[in-house]
C-alpha cells in the first residue's frame, strides 16, 4: 500500500478541517493548526478571499514543513452588496461567532422576498510550500437563505442556506450531500484535478 502524503490545512476551524479530510482521505493525511504551537496567528487583511487564503498559506507554510492547503471562504449576499464576504467569520463582531452571525443577518435580510434572499458561498484554496505559492483553485455555490435556521449539522451560515435546486439547508442535507455540491468541494475538485497532472 503505497503511504499517504501529509497535508496541513492552515486553520483553527476544525469544521474546516473535517470537511477537506473527508474529501482528500484517498489521498492524504490532512491535519491542521490545532495541534501545532509553533503555527504563527495571520492576520487576514486581504480585501479577497484569494489575498487572504495566500497570506495563511505563505505563512504558514514557512514554519510548517511540506504542503499547507490554505482555505478562505465566506458567504456573499447579493441585495446586501457582497456582504458579509471576507468579513463573514467576523461579521457581528467577534471572530467564529456563528450564532451572532446568523441572527446579524437574519436582521439584515428581514422581511425580504425569497428573490431578494439570494447568495453564493465562495471558497479560495491556496496551495503553498515553503513560502511560494503553488496554486490556487476556487469555487463556489449558489442558492437563498432563510428567514429562520433550519437542522444542525456544519457550521457557519449553513443553518440558513439552501443551495439551488435542493429544498434544505445544508445543515440539514448534511455532510454527504454538502461535500458533493459545496464551493469546498468545487475548489478542491479543481486541487485534485491539479494534482493528477502534476
Ligand atoms: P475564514 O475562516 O476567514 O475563511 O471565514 C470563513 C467563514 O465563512 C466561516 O466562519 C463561516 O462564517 C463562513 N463559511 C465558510 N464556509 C462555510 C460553509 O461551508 N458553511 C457555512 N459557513 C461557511
Amino acid at each position: 500500500m503505497s503511504e499517504l502524503e501529509l497535508l496541513t490545512v492552515a486553520t483553527r476551524n476544525g469544521h474546516k478541517t473535517q470537511e477537506i479530510a473527508e474529501m482528500l482521505k484517498e489521498r492524504f493525511v490532512v491535519r491542521d493548526l490545532s495541534g501545532i504551537a509553533e503555527a504563527p496567528e495571520i492576520e487576514e487583511t486581504g480585501k479577497t478571499f484569494a489575498e487572504n487564503a495566500a497570506l495563511k498559506a505563505v505563512g504558514i507554510s514557512r514554519v510548517v514543513p511540506g504542503m499547507v492547503l490554505a482555505d478562505d471562504s465566506g458567504l456573499e449576499v447579493d441585495v446586501l452588496g457582497g456582504a458579509p464576504g471576507v468579513h463573514s467569520a467576523r461579521y457581528a463582531g467577534v471572530q467564529g461567532d456563528d450564532a451572532a452571525n446568523n441572527e446579524k443577518l437574519m436582521e439584515a435580510l428581514k422581511g425580504r422576498p425569497e428573490a431578494e434572499r439570494r447568495g453564493r458561498f465562495r471558497c479560495v484554496l491556496v496551495l503553498a510550500r515553503e513560502g511560494e505559492v503553488l496554486a490556487e483553485f476556487s469555487g463556489a455555490v449558489e442558492g437563498h437563505l432563510l428567514e429562520k435556521p433550519q437542522g444542525q449539522v456544519g457550521f457557519g451560515y449553513d443553518p440558513l442556506f439552501v443551495p439551488k435546486g435542493f429544498a434544505e439547508t445544508f445543515a440539514e442535507l448534511g455532510p454527504e450531500v454538502k461535500n458533493q455540491l459545496s464551493h469546498r468541494a468545487r475548489a478542491l475538485d479543481g486541487l485534485m484535478e491539479w494534482l493528477e497532472g502534476r
